[in-house]
């Protein structure tokens, strides 16, 4: 749950917290409405007391008036309490609404600012000079027979496409690649649900609905389309206390991802670039408060040895306060080099949201107790009380950005384009990708 109390007596620091983040979330009306509840909870309480004690009353030995009188007086405070529960179902859904929107805290190395005060942790390679005209992805799809923008169009819409020949191959291989890797690593794999429930959406720290939602949601259901893997594999121990021997827990999962990309006109549109629907191995990991730092330093640095063993060149960024989201403390994005764009493109993204999606899921676990002072019998059982996990999410191989890297990247002077090595073995050998006639 959404630790109300603790917003409220923190409101400077979660006033400025929202300011630095340019949220547009409404503290004084979360706090006033968190208060209202507060108030009608305590009538209601007062309310049952009032009923118990008439309840008490009416089991001794009564005059037919006065046990008539008393009927009556539980009759009313029953409809006034029914009345009263009813006000608080809705004001506590309004509450959890308004409250969705409070971004979580912020890292105090986070940069304050817009897009552009984001500060370059690292930087690998530089950008290819090319001895001839370069093509962006587009020509190259075109030349290369790779893709059909035209038939999506007339099928789905703007922003779709199918991927023929060895574009096919080229999602196919760099699924694998990116799970098999990852899963060297000790990571879980997985594949997921699709379609969720739009409660999960929410408590993901995403909104599922209003007028620039990216979320599709299913008509006539409470159901909807996963804009990523975070939401499905975030939601796989929701309401459970984890064992403390079970952490870090860590996940890789493939889905599909569908967007509704709202909002996004006048920015990078063409082609693969900015599609409604894309593949995506994403790593997932569940951990203790203590150690989510470490695990977003290793989560970085697994995108980072990935990118770069393909060849890529790129940078790290330690994204600046308006562009975390609500539910990231703290969010590292890589970019890479696109030379058809003429400029670096976000190819992932790795995010540490602490305790943010874990309130809101109910996703504990009991720490052994360590502290020696406790002298508690249980020591080393998990006696502690519990408390929320941290949990991270981060992109080890988004298809589409990949492809336009790679093709715009690795294209030949003759029109073809060479695999990189690491893929080569995921794509039954292939080595370059060859015009067909
Ligand atoms: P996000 O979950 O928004 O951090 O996105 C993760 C990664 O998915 C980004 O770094 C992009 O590589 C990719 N991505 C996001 N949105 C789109 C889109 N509409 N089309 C293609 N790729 C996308």
């Amino acid at each position: 749950a959404i630790d109300f109390k603790w917003i409220r007596d923190n409101r400077d620091a979660v006033a400025t917290n929202i300011k630095n983040r340019n949220s547009n979330a409404n503290l004084d009306l979360v706090i006033e409405l968190y208060e209202k509840y507060l108030a009608l909870q305590k009538e209601a309480e007062r309310i049952r007391g009032v009923r118990n004690v008439v309840a008490n009353k009416m089991k001794g030995k009564l005059e037919l008036s006065e046990r008539q009188a008393l009927v009556e007086e539980g009759k009313i405070l029953k409809e006034g309490l029914t009345a009263l529960e009813e006000d608080l179902n809705e004001l506590s859904d309004r509450l959890q609404q308004e409250g969705q929107c409070i971004p979580n805290i912020t890292h105090p190395d986070v940069p304050i600012g817009d897009e552009d005060c984001s500060a370059v942790r690292k930087m690998v390679g530089s950008p290819r000079e090319f001895s001839f005209p370069a093509k962006d992805h587009l020509q190259l799809g075109k030349e290369l027979d790779l893709f059909d923008f035209d038939a999506a169009a007339e099928v789905s819409g703007s922003k779709f496409y199918y991927l023929k020949n060895e574009a096919v191959l080229l999602e196919m291989g760099l699924v694998n690649w990116a799970l098999t890797e990852v899963m060297k690593r000790g990571f879980i794999p997985l594949t997921t649900p699709e379609i969720v429930r739009s409660t999960v959406v929410e408590k993901c720290g995403f909104q599922p609905r209003g007028q620039n939602t990216q979320v599709y949601s299913v008509e006539d259901s409470d159901l909807c389309l996963i804009g990523t893997a975070e939401i499905p594999v975030g939601g796989i121990h929701m309401k459970s206390i984890l064992p403390d021997s079970s952490l870090p827990l860590k996940y890789v999962a493939y889905s599909h991802c569908f967007r509704t990309e709202a909002g996004a006109a006048g920015t990078a549109t063409r082609g693969l670039y900015r599609v409604h629907q894309f593949s995506k191995v994403e790593m997932f990991i569940f951990c203790r408060p203590e150690e989510s730092d470490f695990y977003h330093a290793e989560l970085i640095g697994i995108e980072e040895d990935l990118f770069a063993s393909l060849g890529l060149h790129f940078k790290t960024l330690d994204m600046a306060s308006w562009d975390l989201g609500a539910p990231a403390y703290r969010k590292f994005d890589v970019e890479a080099w696109m030379p058809g764009l003429g400029r670096y493109g976000e190819i992932s993204s790795a995010s540490n949201c602490r305790d943010y999606q874990s309130r809101r899921l109910d996703i504990r676990y009991r720490p052994s107790t360590t502290d020696a002072s406790a002298g508690n019998p249980k020591r080393g059982k998990g006696a502690g009380p519990t408390q929320f996990v941290h949990t991270l999410n981060a992109t080890a191989c988004a298809v589409p950005r990949m492809i336009v890297c790679l093709l715009e990247n690795f294209q030949q002077e003759d029109g073809t384009v060479v695999v990189p090595k690491p893929l080569r073995p995921f794509m039954g050998g292939l080595e370059v990708i060859s015009p067909k006639f």
